[in-house]
């Protein structure tokens, strides 16, 4: 529509002066009105507007149906400054275009053509594209702008939610895996410069899958939401998530680099996400895995950190489930490592490599013995004992673990069978094991096999049952009720906050989680509390109550004072071969002695590692024999003085800064300034590491971090080496 203006829109030629002067094609009056009355019909078939501005941008003109499209009428819009129409700042959505905003064009009297611009106000969003030129007059002097426009919003919005669409995922609104590739592409390389940090965090579901096939994708994707919702939740607009798709989510947090502050925080999305879910009238129960990298030290492109933080997830997975993990340089071997237990899986059982061991349960006040629980053991050939909580979560998800439980089944009742003694016997059930519908029969025929009393057998299962039908659920509690075995609630206490399922289940037993007793006899810890009231609330529906894990002697003071009927844990006994259980009963000990330490100690850990230490710029072999939170226990070095300041480089570019608290002859205890912080699993490490951009200031590339970065640092400080201060001596290998 320019056009229409074009004679008196661009700056006048001669041409133009010889028009007006009449020497060519002059206007008749006819031609005029034709003209007047197409300007007309054209504004009033809505296909375009037109406006004019005056020199100083205030609204000399406006078609009367854009006023109208405004709820504005003309009049009123006279003098309005062309600017207030608009949005000051440029729609999100408007960013990719390539003229610069309104007001700047305007302010340098340039053309503008189609530009997209939001209408001010107004309850719904509109948007206008706009078109103009500048006007000047004989002397060249700017007199305004005449343009058109035209309304896109119908046009816009689609072409806004196409984008939406192709960088958001439909089901939670959360960015797609295109998004965040793109998002984190871009901070990485911003961060780079201004040396910042970012943490990438990998979530997958556990157990995602089984309520996807026991009640429907509808149920699934209204699960999927909810995760979506309490992730969002937790990091309250601290990061970005996306759902990558699947039962996948990432989170890119900026400037996070303390791995206190990221485990606190992968910890918090576990147990938010491990709460029950009310999804159309049932209840499921999921947990996640959660694995962490950080950029710049876990990885520096885009491909690398995300490489990382999947094989973080990897081994958080293969740890058993429902953890977090740190990246670290070890697990490049870890996702072979999962696919070779897969494998040996399948064959471990032909190949006779599995085994049933036993760990009593005694009575608390007489430490007689009440029951054996049977406890899966794997002796791989090459690789020696696998934990079951590595290989059994493996079988749930490869869908072995109907055979593996199964066969556990009945070979513990057999060798229950041979017990001189008429024992009880408790054999793990898995709740994909459980959630078979034939799952009673097996049991009754097994039963029948290998001619069991019946009251003999307990079947430990977990919360996660509760999962699925409640209906069915409850229907095989019955029926196993009615073949005459045991019930006992396993776990109890890990993430499920609800108890109203205890009152109708018929459980004969209630299993307290170790978590409770771990730390229990620590000052301020509130785990006795809620150990005293699982016990009465068993109490009050005539459950016994088995206290797990118990170690030490203040812990067994603990759970006898706390009222639990029974004791399970080291303290009495580790699970032990089947010849071991038939010696014992035969030679009829049935009493256990506690053995074990009297107090409970936080964490600390007897290890054997060759490590360096650093004191004044020199760098000394030693080893480290005991690791807690807040000191370690170091031997090789002859006579170091009280409060010296050492710095232990424990690997991985994890400098640890202490002082010398305890020192005799060639062991010294020292203090850490900084305490140290779980690691996800059951280790420890420093909050923070040597940074690659220290190396990279040190002169060399930015990478992640190598074996010992501090190797590198280190050839910046050898010009200005003192003489050693200390005497190394070796140490010979024994462990304490
Ligand atoms: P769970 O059913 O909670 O079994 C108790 C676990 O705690 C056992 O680990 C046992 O060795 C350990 N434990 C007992 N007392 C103490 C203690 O004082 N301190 C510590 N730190 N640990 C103690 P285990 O044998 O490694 O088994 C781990 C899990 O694997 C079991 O946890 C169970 O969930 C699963 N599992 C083991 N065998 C089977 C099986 O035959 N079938 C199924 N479905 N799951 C099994
Ligand atoms: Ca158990
Ligand atoms: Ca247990």
């Amino acid at each position: 529509m320019a056009g229409f203006f074009s004679r008196s829109a661009r700056a006048k030629t001669q041409q133009d002066d010889e028009a007006e002067a009449g020497v060519l094609h002059p206007i008749s009056a006819a031609d005029l009105q034709r003209r007047v009355e197409l300007l007309d019909s054209f504004e009033n078939a809505g296909l375009g507007w037109f406006w004019a501005s005056d020199a100083q941008g205030r609204l000399i003109y406006l078609s009367e149906n854009a006023a109208e499209k405004l709820g504005l009428d003309t009049a009123d819009l006279m003098g309005t400054h062309l600017t207030d129409l608009f949005e000051p700042e440029v729609d999100q959505s408007l960013e990719k275009q390539s003229q610069r905003p309104l007001p700047f064009l305007l302010g340098a009297r340039n053309s503008i053509s189609q530009l997209a611009v939001k209408v001010a106000g107004g309850k719904t969003e509109h948007f206008w594209e706009i078109a103009g030129k500048p006007q000047f007059d004989q002397n060249q002097d700017f007199v305004g702008y005449r343009g058109s426009a035209k309304d896109i919003t119908s046009t816009f919005q689609s072409a806004k939610d196409a984008e939406r669409l192709s960088q958001y995922d439909s089901l939670t609104g959360l960015a797609n895996r295109h998004r965040m590739t793109k998002r984190l592409t871009s901070t990485l390389t911003a961060f780079r410069n201004s040396k910042r940090s970012c943490a990438l965090m990998m979530l997958d579901l556990d157990r995602f899958k089984q309520v996807n096939d026991t009640l429907g994708h509808p149920a699934g994707d209204e699960l999927l939401q909810q995760v979506a919702a309490r992730i969002e939740k937790v990091i309250d607009g601290r990061g970005e998530i996306g759902r990558l798709g699947g039962d996948e989510f990432q989170i890119i947090l900026h400037d996070m680099d303390d791995r206190g502050d990221l485990g606190e925080l992968g910890q918090r999305l576990i147990q938010m996400i491990s709460q029950p879910y009310q999804i159309s009238g049932s209840r499921a129960v999921i947990g996640t895995s959660v694995g962490i990298a950080v950029s710049p030290y876990d990885g520096v492109e885009c491909d690398e950190l995300v490489k990382a933080a999947d094989l973080a997830l990897y081994a958080a997975k293969g740890g058993g489930r429902g953890q977090y993990r740190f990246y670290h340089i070890d697990f490049t071997d870890g996702a072979k490592h999962r696919r070779q237990v897969e494998e040996d899986l399948r064959d471990a059982l032909a190949s006779d490599e599995l085994e049933m061991y036993f760990q009593p349960i005694v009575d608390c006040k007489t430490h007689k013995l009440k029951c054996l629980e049977a406890l899966m053991r794997w002796e791989h050939p090459e690789r020696g004992f696998i934990a079951p909580s590595i290989f059994i979560p493996v079988a749930e998800d490869i869908g072995l673990i109907k055979e593996l439980g199964e066969w556990a089944l009945r070979r513990t009742c057999f060798q229950a069978k041979e017990w001189p003694v008429e024992l009880r016997v408790a054999v793990n059930v898995s709740a994909v094991q459980f959630a078979r519908d034939d799952f009673p029969d097996l049991v009754k025929s097994i039963l029948m096999e290998t001619q069991l009393d019946p009251h003999r057998l307990e079947l430990e299962i977990t919360e996660s049952v509760f999962l699925g039908d409640p209906e069915r659920t409850q229907e095989k509690f019955e029926e196993l009720k009615r073949l005459g075995v045991r019930l006992a609630l396993d776990d109890f206490g890990t993430g499920y906050s609800s108890l109203s399922y205890l009152q109708h289940a018929p459980f004969d037993k209630i299993k307290i989680d170790q978590s409770f007793v771990r730390g229990a006899t620590e000052k301020d810890n509130n785990n006795p509390a809620i150990m005293s009231a699982i016990v009465s609330l068993a109490e009050s529906l005539h459950m016994e109550t088995v206290a797990e894990g118990v170690e030490t002697k203040d812990e067994l003071n603990l759970v006898i004072e706390r009222g639990a009927s029974h004791v399970q844990g080291f303290i009495f006994s580790k699970a032990i071969p089947h010849a071991e259980v038939l010696e014992r009963l035969e030679k009829g000990e049935l009493v256990y002695e506690p053995r074990g330490p009297e107090k409970y100690r936080s964490e600390r850990k007897s290890v054997y590692r060759k490590i360096k230490l650093i004191h004044d710029n020199h760098v000394y072999d030693v080893t480290l024999r005991n690791l807690s939170k807040t000191g370690a226990m170091i031997e090789g070095l002859l006579d170091v003085p009280i409060d010296t300041n050492v710095v232990l480089n424990l690997g991985g570019g994890q400098l640890a800064v202490a002082t010398v608290r305890r020192s005799e002859g060639a062991t010294q205890g020292v203090e850490f300034e900084l305490p140290l912080i779980s690691d996800g699993a059951d280790g420890l490490c420093t909050r923070h590491r040597v940074s690659p951009y220290q190396i990279e200031a040190a002169g060399k590339p930015l990478a992640s971090l190598p074996e010992d970065p501090y190797e590198l640092l280190k050839l910046e400080v050898a010009g200005n080496l003192k003489g050693r201060a200390f005497m190394e001596v070796g140490t010979h290998k024994s462990r304490g």
